[in-house]
């Protein structure tokens, strides 16, 4: 559907009414689905907490939880969230103020973290961590119930079953990735000081993605164990990755544990600068994982370089308090300027294209 929206604006020089006409594709209004499940907050004075057990309004018996975990002794419950899921699962969010929270010990280590699509995350220690080969297992599952789902008519009963099948998967594949990422930001906290990120726009990145160039496909395509289909789009990787859930947990953690989270400008060229002598080359695509500096050359892997990069940009935001901007003003940790030059991405077309010698994936 495409919806027209006009936009009269009145110019005050001359009194003429302008049009702007803008063509958007929107989607059509639709009801809200039962089967999406929802949630529904308490807050104080719609719950009552007694014994170790909660009442909701109205309510004469206490609600039949299996916790789990216990909630920090002397603790009373301020907001309550009940949830149900699509897979027919209930849940209660209990919000607490937590005091056996404390500072977790110094281990006076930084690490720079890169994000990435064939390697969840890459340390600047070298450490490349992939998402679980389990994941593979869940999507092909997934992809079967779907395929079931799909020969289904149209409001039968059969349908809803099916429908109920995916929802389960899907559920499935939400629990291994949370409990995945979850251990994995504990772990970062608990054995780094200073941790530094690029701050991604994901929303963007996922709307803007462009598909998968052949090389690509086949790199991941080979990483995922082939499973990866035919028109898989560099989208769907992205947030396959839980990117976002990814950052939101360091950020909290951090904060709980005393630790410090620096999040880099999402322009700084973390990528194409050699890590080495700041050189900064003009193009990298993504098939590209191995890549040799035109100018020292130094041969780096692609995201280990850009995680020895993030950390050194992370350090020098933290000294000079910049909060991730201007990088052409940051010095370079190897003595060298950033670039000499701007590192906005609307500046670097202006620069030279340098020749780049490309390691092709053995
Ligand atoms: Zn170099």
């Amino acid at each position: 559907m495409y919806r027209l929206a006009i936009n009269p604006t009145f110019c005050a020089n001359s009194c003429s009414l302008a049009l702007k006409i803008t063509v958007s594709s929107v989607r059509d209004p639709y009801f809200k689905k039962k089967r999406n499940g929802g949630s529904a907050e308490f807050t104080k004075s719609a719950f009552k907490w007694k014994d170790g057990k909660l009442f909701l309004a109205k309510c004469k018996e206490h609600l039949n939880i299996v916790w789990s975990r216990f909630l920090p002794q002397d603790s009373t419950p301020s907001i309550v969230t009940i949830k149900l899921d699509p897979s027919g699962r209930w849940f209660v969010s209990i919000l607490v103020k937590d005091p056996t929270v404390k500072p977790l010990p110094k281990t006076n280590k930084k690490v720079g973290i890169d994000v990435g699509i064939t390697s969840l995350i890459t340390t600047s220690n070298g450490e490349k961590v992939a998402n679980p080969k389990q994941f593979n297992r869940l999507y092909k599952k997934l992809r079967r119930k779907q395929k079931a789902l799909s020969r289904k008519t149209k409001g039968s009963n059969n349908r809803d079953k099916a429908c109920l099948e995916v929802a389960k998967v899907h559920a499935q594949i939400k629990d291994a990735r949370t409990d995945f990422l979850h251990k994995l930001t504990t772990k970062l906290v608990r054995e780094n000081d200073l941790i530094a990120i690029e701050d991604l726009a994901i929303r963007n990145m996922v709307r803007n993605a462009p598909p998968l160039s052949t090389a690509a496909f086949h790199a991941l395509n080979s990483i995922q164990g082939g499973s990866a289909v035919k028109n898989h789009k560099l989208a769907r990787s992205i947030s396959d990755a839980s990117w976002g859930e990814f950052n939101r947990q360091l950020e909290y953690k951090c904060e709980w544990y005393g630790k410090e989270l620096v999040k880099i400008d999402r322009y700084f060229p973390s990528s194409k600068r050699c890590g080495n002598c700041g050189h900064i080359v003009d193009k990298l695509p993504l098939d590209i994982r191995e890549w040799e500096c035109p100018k020292c050359g130094t041969n780096h892997d692609r995201d280990i370089n850009a995680s020895h990069n993030i950390l050194a940009a992370g350090l020098a935001v933290r000294q000079r308090g910049l909060g991730g901007f201007p990088h052409s003003l940051l010095p370079n940790p190897f003595g060298v300027s950033v670039c000499g030059a701007s590192v906005r991405p609307e500046e670097s077309k202006s620069r030279k294209a340098t020749a780049l010698k490309q390691k092709p994936k053995s």
